[in-house]
């Protein structure tokens, strides 16, 4: 090119660097260049260096109209011409391209902020950018583990969430293996995320916060897990605890869910299909009663009736209701009263699913209750979950816990992204009034 104008290097937008050639084919475009350089001193004694040689390294940049970019920099090999000077001979280095690595840095830090806020696929980015997996990945570790290692992330939390999710399916050499988030419910991100969801993991991690921003957490929120009420003692002893509703009414909705696969079994002697009557209701079972219209509602009394002969899957059904009941009700006294209803009609239920539901919602009475006198909600949980496992679908299952948390952390935990280019809008033409 050397038009000259310095045309090439504004659309290349990299400092120190001139554009030497540009050629393309359907597939990249190709861009040489080198760097602006006159003189250089030895970086041990400081004479003056000469040039030795030239090496073509190729890398990736930023996509160029729509087409991969391949930048091929013509590196200068310099070399000391003191003889007493060990420094022998050097290549030059540019703070846009990192050594050993095949994206510029403006085009690593691109790949993050697609894999990382956008959650999209490493492999697609690969795709994009014309680069193999394991570059993008190393990509997104270099550039994002200091976005979320930053102290200015985590601000001072007053209420915490903590939450299971499944990290890796069980299969033939393991059991589920899950993971623990840790959410600020105010600012509504993911804090941070723990492999494992034993009292162990959780304490693990409480010991290695700062006790000083500990000591401000006032409202723990978790699901009715025993493991996380022992994990978070001693250190959150001073927070009030509270049962999610959330989890609550999942509870009640996994206990239709078992009710109902145990008696379509023991009717039908296999597996739901899709004819079976409690099977075509499976949904609407879990739905609130509030949401069902009234042809729902005849359809569910339908399927309870062809398929639910002694009325068990009815029982789970009405114990989820007493249970959502509670969460409807206006004043904490009110709550407790419900609350003490749905145990007492759990507790002298036949069916033991449904007793063992109201086991569990009378140990975790005063937790449960205590969402009325703190008001955590437990919509930032429900919502921090899609975005865990909108990550975890577009990873197609992760093997490397690490590569997990930085990604979950990328996407949900409020990093602060880099400023990146807000050009004006540029408007569509209105069709005139006039024509
Ligand atoms: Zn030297």
């Amino acid at each position: 090119m050397g038009d000259g104008t310095g045309l090439a290097e504004a659309m290349l937008g990299l400092d120190g660097f001139r554009v030497l050639t540009v050629s393309e084919t359907v597939d990249e475009v190709t861009i040489t260049v080198e760097t602006v350089v006159g003189v250089v001193g030895c970086g041990r004694c400081g004479t003056r260096a000469e040039s030795q040689d030239r090496v073509a390294v190729a890398i990736r940049d930023l996509a160029c109209f729509g087409r991969p970019t391949r930048l091929v920099w013509v590196k200068r090999r310099w070399r000391c011409r003191e003889l007493d000077c060990d420094a022998k001979s050097w290549t030059e280095r540019s703070d846009a391209v990192d050594a050993q690595v095949v994206l510029t840095r403006r085009a690593g830090g691109e790949a993050c902020r697609q894999v990382g806020q956008y959650a999209r696929s490493v492999a697609g980015v690969a795709d994009e950018f014309g680069v193999c997996w394991a570059t993008v990945m190393n990509a997104v570790v270099e550039h994002g583990t200091p976005l979320v290692d930053d102290p200015d992330r985590v601000g001072t939390v007053t209420q915490l969430g903590v939450d299971e999710t499944a990290f890796l399916a069980a299969n033939r050499s393991h059991s589920t293996i899950y993971a623990t988030g840790l959410v600020d419910l105010e600012a509504r991100i993911v804090i941070d995320m723990v492999q494992g969801n034993a009292a162990a993991d959780l304490r693990k991690w409480c010991v290695g916060a700062e006790p000083d921003w500990i000591k401000t957490i006032e409202v723990v929120a978790t699901d009715l897990a025993e493991s996380y009420r022992a994990g978070l003692s001693p250190h959150l002893d001073h927070a009030r605890r509270v049962a999610d509703p959330f989890h609550v009414v999942r509870l009640a909705n996994r206990c239709i869910d078992g009710v109902r696969r145990r008696v379509q079994n023991a009717t039908l002697g296999h597996r739901g299909r899709r004819a079976d009557p409690l099977y075509k209701i499976r949904k609407l079972l879990l739905t609130g009663t509030e949401r069902v219209e009234e042809r729902g509602r005849e359809r569910m009394l339908l399927g309870l009736r062809a398929g639910d002969p002694d009325d068990e899957v009815l029982g789970a059904w009405l114990a989820k209701e007493s249970v959502r009941d509670v969460y409807l009700a206006e004043t904490r006294k009110e709550a407790h009263d419900l609350l003490a209803v749905a145990i007492y009609r759990c507790d002298i239920d036949p069916v033991p699913e449904v007793r063992a539901l109201g086991k569990t919602l009378a140990r975790w009475f005063p937790e449960i209750l205590a969402r009325f006198d703190t008001g955590a909600s437990n919509g930032p949980t429900e919502g921090l979950n899609l975005c865990v496992k909108k990550v975890k679908r577009c990873g197609h299952g992760f093997r490397s816990f690490e590569n997990y948390r930085l990604r979950v952390l990328l996407h949900a935990g409020g990093v602060t992204w880099p400023r990146r280019p807000c050009p004006p809008r540029i408007r569509t033409r209105a069709p005139h009034s006039d024509a």
